[in-house]
């Protein structure tokens, strides 16, 4: 059970060429064997809160997982890449060294590694915060945490999204407070990550979202996030908006690139309006940056599969 990968693209579009190649593959590599499949991962020095993109080719297994950092995440085909495509977040909290990442599928592995870089993220900032002790009790007791964390796995099995990913507001985009930035609450109450990118919006901004999917939460008053939306991209890959004033859609609807939200505020835990936008892949928080931002990343231009490893 193999699906052939891409990689050769005269290949696929010339049947009978095509043909042949899969008989020399075959021929060449027996099922089952790591060598038959062409895998690679990029970029191969990375840094937490990178997305790592794995492509692979040849003899592709069925059913192909990716392994790394905890998560697994399977394959899907990418028409724009011409391969078989998984994504890895590399966490914030990934120490520094070469870490081990595997292929697998039901008959055999293949190995792979990355380097990780030292963390490049700025230094702890105190910050002073009204209301944090009763703000963290009622996230724990009113199930707020337990809920967001669960939404923002996604549950949208194959890629909605397509090409690039915007930015959530309008205008000239400031940002405020960056990814992975240390912080320190009133005085060591509580320190954390920053999780996603702060940016400058006055209340009452229109908040888009970032790209098309689904709106798998919606709450007005979440104890340190205020008012919340989560949309689903697919394949894992979730898109956050905090601190919102007024929500304008429901839970299970689709939006599409650009779609407004809601409007920017100052709920939750916040010291003043802005909005603050993350980005998670498998659950683990990535460098929006990466998507929206930076174009010489190229997990940004991956659009969306006609096809997914099954
Ligand atoms: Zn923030």
């Amino acid at each position: 059970m193999f699906s052939r990968g891409a990689t050769n693209r005269t290949a696929v579009k010339r049947r009978g060429l095509g043909l042949l190649a899969a008989c020399f593959f075959a021929a060449w590599c027996p099922a089952g064997s790591a060598s038959a499949l062409q895998a690679e991962v990029t970029p191969r020095f990375s840094v937490p809160g990178n997305v790592l993109v794995c492509r692979a080719g040849g003899l592709v297994p069925t059913g192909m997982v990716l392994k790394g950092f905890g998560q697994t995440a399977p394959f899907y085909y990418s028409r724009s890449e011409g391969d078989w495509v998984a994504l890895l977040a590399v966490p914030l909290t990934a120490d520094q060294g070469t870490a081990p990442l595997e292929i697998d599928w039901s008959k055999g592995s293949h190995a792979l590694s990355v380097v990780v870089g030292p963390d490049p993220y700025p230094a702890t900032r105190s910050l002073k915060v009204r209301g944090l002790r009763r703000r963290l009790a009622r996230a724990e007791t009113s199930g707020d945490s337990v809920l967001l964390r669960r939404r923002e796995e996604g549950d949208a099995p194959e890629p909605l999204w397509t090409g690039r990913f915007r930015w959530p507001l309008d205008g000239t985009i400031t940002v405020t407070s960056p990814f992975g930035a240390r912080r320190e609450y009133n005085n060591g109450q509580a320190a954390w990550r920053h999780q996603g990118v702060d940016l400058r919006a006055a209340a009452g901004s229109p908040v888009r979202s970032a790209n098309s999917g689904r709106v798998v939460l919606v709450r007005r008053s979440m104890a340190l996030t205020g008012g919340t939306v989560v949309v689903d991209h697919g394949y894992g890959l979730v898109s956050c908006y905090f601190h919102l004033s007024t929500i304008g859609v429901r839970r299970g609807q689709y939006v599409r690139k650009g779609e407004a939200l809601g409007m920017s505020g100052s709920s939750g835990l916040s010291n003043g309006p802005h909005l603050h936008f993350e980005m998670r892949l498998h659950g683990v928080a990535v460098s929006p940056l990466q998507w929206v931002g930076n174009p010489d990343e190229r997990a940004a231009n991956l659009s969306a599969p006609r096809a997914k490893a099954s």
